[in-house]
This record gives structure tokens, C-alpha cells and sequence, in this order.
């Protein structure tokens, strides 16, 4: 059963939204070699608290960080610590936050200093457009997988495979509600599109092979291959219209 939020719910998820957004602006800027990523988490943490928000991370099933911070062949759900960025690096910086009992979730792969490969410049081009192609079906009437095909369609295009083990979701007054939006699918399948859901669309997206690994710290995906991977994500709610993106 996918929820449908009031206007008054999805502007409380907006509200979430923004601090998400201009936490991932600010943590962007300050990523650059030599800084570490738990330098990237305490500014997050304290941009959080400034917006008198809360992270819908810190703590979740006890993970240690404020955000995420997945480098190079790292998928998601790095683990920010003592490890400083290097020129040539990309780094995923995923940012969850609860406002007044609602969530938003956001991401993004940003390129670290000026060294970074076409290879890697271009799967990060890629994932990105495979995420507005996701979110291009968030329309009245669709179905869901018709999101998810749009986006396996797009990263397949080029050449890139789509992780299979973790998917986007309905967020709300919940970070995690239904449904499960895989980043592959059949078109015409799946729950009809109804104005005011809202659903956060992350597709992480690999230069090798969909399989992964999750490292020993019990957190960190990395692609089984050790070859790059991409993540972006919005949340957006559904209209009879276009889109509407939260984040
Ligand atoms: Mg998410």
C-alpha cells in the first residue's frame, strides 16, 4: 500500500528537502583532496544542527555517521572516517534528514580536485541521467517499474550495469516506506502512479559487473569487481503533471 501525502504532508517533506539539498551543496564544496570524510560528516552534522534537523542516519541500525561517504568502487553506505580525499577520487555523499517528523533523502557523485578520469567523469555523468530518466516517469498513471526501466534502459545504454541489491523507496514520515523502487524492471508493471506519492529514486550504477560486496565493518557496499560506481537520488513526488523534486 503506497501512502498518498496531503499537499501539507509533501510541503513538511519539501521542508526536509531543502536542508538536505544545502547540506549536499556545502559538503560538495569542502570535498576536496586531502580532507577526510569524517571532516565532510562533521560539517554535515553541524549544518543539520543549524537547521534544527536531525539525521535520519546517525543511528540508524547503529550506523556511526551522519552521511554516507562512499569513495570510488565503494557503492554506498561508506562509513565517514580518518580516509583523506585524493585528487582523482569520486565521491558519493548521500544525506538523509528528518524536519518535524518528515524525511527527505538525497544524493550525489562528486569528482575530487581535478585529476578525475574521462572513464569516471563519464559514469558519473551517466548515473545522473539515468536518475532524471527515472524521474521523468514519476507521472500520474504510470507504473512504478516504469521508473525502474527507465533507468536500467539509460545506464544500460551505456554500457554500465545497474546494482541489483539495494533499491529506492517511498519516504515520509518514514525514511524507508513502501514501495521498493528497484533500478530494473519491466515497463507496464507494478503499482499505478498516483499524484502525492512521494518516492525517493536512487540508482547506483557500476562501470563493471551489478554484483557487490559488503565490506567488514558491516556497512560498506563495494562493487565485486573493485571497478567504480556511481549514486544519485532525489526525492520526488509524484503529479499529474511533471515530477516535482523535493530535494
Ligand atoms: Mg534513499
Amino acid at each position: 500500500m503506497i501512502e498518498i501525502k496531503s499537499e501539507k504532508e509533501v510541503s513538511l517533506i519539501q521542508e526536509a528537502g531543502r536542508i538536505v539539498k544545502a547540506v549536499l551543496e556545502e559538503v560538495s564544496k569542502i570535498a576536496v583532496p586531502g580532507r577526510t570524510t569524517g571532516e565532510l560528516d562533521r560539517k554535515a552534522e553541524e549544518l543539520i544542527k543549524g537547521f534544527s534537523a536531525r539525521s535520519a542516519f546517525k543511528g540508524y541500525k547503529g550506523f556511526p555517521g551522519t552521511i554516507c561517504a562512499s569513495i570510488n568502487e565503494q557503492v554506498v553506505h561508506g562509513i565517514p572516517g580518518n580516509t583523506a580525499l585524493k585528487s582523482g577520487d569520486i565521491l558519493s555523499i548521500d544525506v538523509g534528514v528528518e524536519k518535524n517528523g518528515f524525511y527527505a533523502d538525497a544524493a550525489v557523485t562528486v569528482e575530487i580536485g581535478n585529476a578525475v578520469s574521462k572513464a569516471a567523469r563519464d559514469l558519473i555523468a551517466a548515473t545522473q541521467g539515468a536518475l532524471y530518466a527515472g524521474i521523468k516517469k514519476a507521472v500520474q498513471g504510470n507504473r512504478l517499474f516504469d521508473i525502474s526501466y527507465a533507468v536500467q534502459e539509460y545506464a544500460e545504454k551505456h554500457s554500465y550495469s545497474v546494482v541489483r541489491d539495494f533499491v529506492g523507496h517511498g519516504i515520509g514520515r518514514k525514511m524507508h516506506e513502501e514501495p521498493e523502487i528497484p533500478n530494473f524492471g519491466k515497463p507496464g508493471t507494478g503499482s499505478r502512479l498516483k499524484s502525492g506519492m512521494v518516492l525517493a529514486i536512487e540508482p547506483m550504477i557500476n562501470q563493471g559487473g551489478f554484483e557487490i560486496e559488503i565490506l567488514s565493518d558491516g556497512w560498506t557496499a563495494v562493487t565485486r569487481d573493485r571497478k567504480l560506481s556511481a549514486h544519485f537520488e532525489h526525492t520526488v513526488c509524484v503529479t499529474d503533471t511533471a515530477p516535482r523534486i523535493l530535494t
